[in-house]
């Protein structure tokens, strides 16, 4: 991280946007008080790759597939796809994780309402996760809103979430580089040159996460990746 330009992830979730707490929300997030700035904002129709590389420390626990369900806006829109959305917001400044979980406040709403009334996640809900014989087995917390534990998560899930593109390139706070080369995603693979229905990633001459651009390389030449591609081109299939 570039010194100064400490960052974290904000997702306003679709049960914000659903009881329309989302004027609220912001306004507890505003510039003014939380002295943070925004970098980028966005509004993201989420995809099931998306959600499931967002949430992936949480795949196979009892919950997870409706915290997907949950952050892809099939609960709160099950009739109303184009509803589906969520805000994506990078508050940048000096203790922006810090703040920001203060001000959501605990991830279980009835802890949240115990120990911190007034913060955003007082105001969420827990509802019973039921097997198919109708026994609770776990909850689904809908807390509102999402935003980065630590800073190492804060740098995965705004460059999971974001292209330096979305960003005043003042404002980068991760480290870019210049494509050389063309690189195409279709079905699971990356592809060098162009096949009918594939995706551009990557062109020469745009700018990438340089972390993004060392696994394309890898993942090219067939060498183990730190990232899935996933990871990587995700964000570059966002609203298209
Ligand atoms: P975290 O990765 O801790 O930010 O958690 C992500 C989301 O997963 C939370 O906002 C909750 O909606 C959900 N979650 C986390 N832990 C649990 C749990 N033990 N039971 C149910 N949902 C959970």
């Amino acid at each position: 991280m570039k010194e100064g330009l400490e960052q974290t992830l904000v997702l306003i979730k679709p049960d914000a946007l659903r009881n329309s707490l989302t004027g609220y929300v912001l306004s507890l997030l505003s510039e003014y008080h939380t002295g943070l700035v925004f970098a980028g904002v966005k509004i993201v129709h989420v995809t099931t790759m998306l959600a499931a590389e967002h949430y992936a420390e949480h795949r196979g626990k009892i919950f997870y597939a409706s915290l997907i369900d949950y952050i892809t806006g099939a609960i709160h829109y099950p009739t109303a796809p184009e509803k589906q959305r969520v805000v994506a917001i990078i508050y940048q400044g000096p203790e922006a994780v810090t703040k920001l979980r203060a001000i959501a406040g605990p991830t279980n709403p009835h802890q949240a309402r115990d120990q911190k009334p007034g913060c955003i996640r007082a105001l969420g809900t827990v509802a019973p996760l039921k097997n198919t014989e109708g026994k609770v087995v776990g909850e689904r917390m809908d807390n509102l809103i999402h935003a980065s534990a630590t800073d190492e998560e804060a740098q995965r899930e705004v460059k999971l979430w974001f292209r330096p593109s979305d960003i005043p390139p003042a404002m980068h706070a991760y480290t870019t580089r210049e494509s050389g080369d063309h690189f195409y995603f279709k079905n699971g693979r990356l592809l060098s040159t162009h096949e009918q229905g594939s995706v551009l990633i990557a062109a020469p001459g745009d700018i990438v996460w340089e972390s993004d651009l060392s696994a394309l390389e890898e993942i090219r030449s067939s060498r183990p990746s730190s990232i899935p591609l996933d990871s990587i081109v995700a964000k570059y299939l966002i609203n298209r």
